[in-house]
């Protein structure tokens, strides 16, 4: 658009509204599109799409973006470990819903210079994730690119009428559990911004930079594997099927656990109250969060990429989970009027509504 043309004309940017607000207005646009398949039990506003192609069988798909220089910095991320990346939140999506992942399409737009190489490392990366999940590359597209390096990938999944689960289906009085520890994949972006900064200062002193990148960083092994190479918790999703767990909601924390709990309680129409004794942060985080003089409590709650699962379930139904040891119970579910708090060490109640996640449009 001629830029003197667009100064003339009002509008509002999308920076203005940020994601979740673009989001809704996209939802209302295609909403008469829904009505016109019957088999859709569900659009925009989870983590996949529901259909139902048969009365025993229900088929979720979702996609997921990453852009260079949005999502992650060829400075910092091998390509096979972004291959991988690329497959595991989309499974991650999947995990959500309670299904069973089970194939992928993948598009790419890359810059015509880039070393073929470098895309068959991309997906070496990706061949090795689907292995690892038991699912299938088939098919995809290709693009060049003007402005770096974009991935998108589709993944279609399966689960049954009696164990998916939404976003939708929590109860006061529910517990809220999540799986692994927060706030690692923050620690590990954290370390690999700074070791960054150090890199370039040094090429425009012109100065050699002669050390090991990934050798200096290999005692923050643990959160720098977590930003790099995040797994997605379909062991936890086995492990439910194995019991016949049905969680009564669920989400992947791609966004922090306040943003994703904050989903899970409109969508259900309660409140929450978590405790931050009970959020479960690695001792490595802890300790990245004190060199950096940051605070490993907002990691958790704003940060995103930790691609952990946060479920509700209902009391008598926990008693048939307690001995896994990667489930942490980190609250309650709430009524609706009660809000979304958490209690800190303190004993301070924070209004988590004020607490922002990610926004991939914010200024
Ligand atoms: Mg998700």
């Amino acid at each position: 658009m001629n830029f003197n043309l667009r100064k003339k004309m009002p509008y509002k940017a999308i920076s203005g509204i940020g994601e979740f607000g673009l989001i809704d207005r996209i939802a209302a646009l295609v909403q008469p599109t829904l009505s016109a398949v019957p088999k859709l039990l569900t659009g925009i506003g989870d983590d996949c799409a529901v259909f139902q192609p048969s009365a025993e069988l229900l088929q979720v798909a979702t996609t997921d973006m990453l852009a260079e220089q949005v999502h992650f910095d060829l400075l910092t991320t091998p390509l096979k470990h972004l291959g991988s990346k690329a497959i595991s939140v989309n499974v991650s999506d999947i995990c959500a819903m309670n299904a069973t992942p089970r194939y992928a399409l993948i598009a790419v737009a890359v810059p015509a210079s880039f070393p073929i190489t470098m895309i068959e490392e991309l997906y070496i990366g990706m061949s090795h994730a689907a292995k690892e999940y038991e699912i299938a590359i088939a098919g995809g597209d290709t693009s060049s690119s003007q402005s770096g390096l974009v991935i998108s990938v589709t993944m279609i999944g399966e689960v049954s009428p009696e164990q998916i689960t939404r976003r939708s289906g929590a109860k006061p009085g529910d517990l809220l559990c999540v799986t692994g520890s927060l706030g690692g994949a923050a620690a590990g972006l954290k370390l690999l911004t700074r070791e960054k900064e150090i890199m370039l200062n040094h090429l425009e002193n012109n100065e050699p930079y002669s050390k090991n990148v990934m050798a200096e960083l290999k005692e923050y092994s643990e959160v720098i594997q977590q930003q790099l190479l995040p797994l997605a918790r379909i062991d936890i999703v086995r492990f439910f099927h194995s019991r016949n767990i049905r969680p009564s909601s669920m989400i992947d924390i791609s966004d922090g656990l306040s943003s994703d709990l904050q989903h899970i309680c409109q969508q259900s129409k309660t409140g929450a109250l978590i405790r931050e004794r009970s959020i479960p942060i690695s001792s490595s985080t802890r300790r990245v969060a004190d060199e950096m003089q940051d605070d490993a409590l907002t990691w958790a709650l704003t940060s995103g990429e930790d691609y952990q699962l946060l479920f509700t379930i209902s009391k008598e139904e926990y008693q048939r989970i307690t001995d896994n040891k990667k489930i942490s119970v980190i609250g309650e579910i709430t009524d609706q009027e009660a809000g979304v708090h958490l209690v800190d060490i303190y004993g301070m109640n924070i209004d988590l509504a004020s607490i922002r996640g990610f926004d991939h449009f914010s200024a």
